[in-house]
């Protein structure tokens, strides 16, 4: 029986996440540190560095598969470079996969955070057993990945998968990514939390999940107009990718309940009649879904990518 042990960071603009994880997808340590995110790469790679001497401190190399980092986007995986990361300041076409290999001694796989958290929920969570899933993470921005086939689905330079930028609204909202009208810009937490402030409220996306809960009758239409703008977008993806499941996740994917019937109730007006019965479902890992994915990827040899 093979010991073998992964080493899972997970770069986010707010906090670096590294975990130990097992070929079973089991967390067995799991560690975290606020990132200086406008300290620079050098800073922010000692930060992972000494977070992963920690998370394996006592681990025998020998029983290290590897490791992998999962990074906000637009990444070139093949070429191991992060292209540009909003939240991470100095980053630009910075070479992520082999900076990292040479600070943690360790083989690195590099990917997506969309995509790391699409293979999580395949390989370990509410995805599990399917061969189509499209994962979709709502939270400040709107992020995914997708696997057909029982193949993750990557594009030219590992860019696929960037749902939250799919056009929306023609000359609509601005969004984080310099274009207007994704569906990002209509239905990520801010959007949502703008809308709130524009009709007299005050507070982020969870506080009009808040008053939506309390009986509030303008957050409980604002809540159902963001369930109809996320049921517009899945339905887009239902078109495109035919899932056997589409999994939700994320800040706002944690409203799931709140928002499922009248996510459904968009798809049947939006989809195709022969696309309505997909169904939609929470994403089963929460946070930890990036982690597993990543750990998932270096314990598969058979990938090229190096
Ligand atoms: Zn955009």
């Amino acid at each position: 029986v093979s010991v073998d042990l992964a080493i899972a960071v997970d770069l986010g603009g707010t906090q670096i996440r590294v975990a130990l994880i097992d070929r079973t997808g089991a967390i067995l340590r799991k560690i975290s540190d606020f990132t200086r995110a406008t300290a620079g790469p050098d800073i922010v790679i000692g930060q992972i560095a000494a977070l992963v001497a920690d998370v394996s401190g006592g681990v025998a190399r020998s029983e290290l598969a590897g490791a992998g980092v999962s990074s906000p986007g637009p990444l070139d995986t093949e070429a191991g470079v992060a292209l540009t990361l909003p939240t991470l300041v100095g980053f630009e076409n910075y070479p992520l996969r082999a900076m990292l290999s040479n600070a943690i001694g360790l083989e690195v796989k590099l990917e997506n955070d969309g995509i790391a958290a699409a293979i999580g929920e395949w390989r370990f969570g509410a995805g599990q057993g399917f061969a189509n899933v499209v994962y979709v993470t709502v939270s400040t921005g709107i992020g995914g990945g997708v696997i057909i086939n029982n193949n993750v689905l990557r594009g030219r330079r590992g860019m696929a998968g960037h749902v939250g930028h799919m056009s929306f609204v023609q000359g609509g909202e601005m969004c984080s990514c310099g274009n207007c009208g994704c569906f990002e810009a209509y239905a990520a937490g801010p959007a949502l939390a703008r809308r709130w402030v524009k009709s007299g409220g005050s507070g982020d996306a969870a506080a009009v999940f808040d008053a939506a809960r309390g009986g509030n009758g303008v957050a409980i239409r604002l809540v159902r107009e963001e369930a109809e703008f996320l049921g517009q977008g899945f339905a887009s993806l239902m078109h495109l990718y035919s899932p056997d499941v589409l999994v939700m996740g994320g800040g706002v994917g944690q409203q799931f309940d709140v928002l499922h019937a009248d996510i459904m109730g968009s798809i049947r007006i939006c989809a195709m009649p022969a696309f309505r019965d997909t169904p939609v479902v929470r994403a089963g890992l929460g946070d930890d879904s990036g982690l597993m994915g990543i750990a998932a990827l270096v314990f598969a040899r058979d990938r090229a990518q190096h």
